[in-house]
């Protein structure tokens, strides 16, 4: 017989995170992903060209602005977004194949796409990480190197906005140190999870492994 611990555990959990671009969300998200067993990174579709490095199909699928037109038109996206000009979004076979597959996600996404997701999925936990000051954020992003000036001015202009705008998100993480910021969002995978095994309860109650003869 199945024990409580191996049969499938409860619902599966939804994580949004999202921050003014330059905050270090992806180096945060690499690195949680890689040391949370049972959280898998939901690939968006994007309009915008790879950048050095990125891979399609690993950070993103890149696509071009008429297949993804086509793909909202058809109802395949669960949520989408344009943003500096181009467009990003969250097909629903992509959040499905998680689903089958029983493992929490993790969206890397912005607060409209949020909202969208919110109202399919009202579970939803939210995220904000935020860079310790408007200073950091422009070395953050001058040392990425991956954006014009014109782009840069352009980001940070909007990052106060953008800011002001996800204060509703339910957690806040402050990206001072990678360390730190990693240790509180690990935190916050372990402690949702807690809260929502309940299940684990009946489970262990109906365990029978015949320790009680
Ligand atoms: P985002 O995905 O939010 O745009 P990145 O992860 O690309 O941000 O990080 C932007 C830059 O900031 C990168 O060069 C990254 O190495 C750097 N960075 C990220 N977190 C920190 C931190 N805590 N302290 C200093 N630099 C950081
Ligand atoms: P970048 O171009 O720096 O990779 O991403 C720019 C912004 O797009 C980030 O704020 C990121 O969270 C957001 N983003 C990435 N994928 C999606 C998506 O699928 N949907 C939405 N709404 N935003 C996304």
């Amino acid at each position: 017989m199945m024990t409580a611990k191996e049969s499938t555990s409860g619902p599966r959990l939804l994580f949004v995170v999202s921050a003014p671009s330059g905050t270090g969300k992806t180096s945060l998200c690499k690195k949680l992903l890689s040391e949370v067993p049972g959280l898998s990174f939901s690939i968006s579709h994007t309009t915008r060209a790879p950048r050095e490095g990125e891979e399609d199909g690993k950070n993103y699928y890149f696509t071009n602005r008429d297949e993804f037109e086509q793909a909202v038109a058809d109802g395949k996206m669960a949520e989408w977004a344009e943003i500096y000009g181009n467009c990003y979004g969250t097909a629903r076979a992509t959040i499905q194949q998680f689903m089958d597959q029983g493992v929490d996600v993790l969206f890397d996404i912005d607060e409209r796409g949020a909202q969208q997701l919110r109202e399919i999925y009202p579970d939803l936990i939210t995220i904000l990480i935020l860079p310790p000051s408007i200073a950091d954020l422009r070395k953050r992003l001058t040392g990425r190197g991956t954006e014009t000036e014109a782009a840069l001015r352009k980001r940070l202009t909007q990052a106060e906005e953008e800011i002001a705008r996800m204060a509703w998100y339910q957690y806040v993480v402050v990206n001072d140190t990678l360390e730190d910021a990693l240790d509180q969002l690990k935190a916050i995978v372990q402690a949702e999870r807690c809260k929502h095994n309940h299940d684990f309860i009946e489970r262990l109650l109906q365990e029978d492994d015949g320790i009680k003869k």
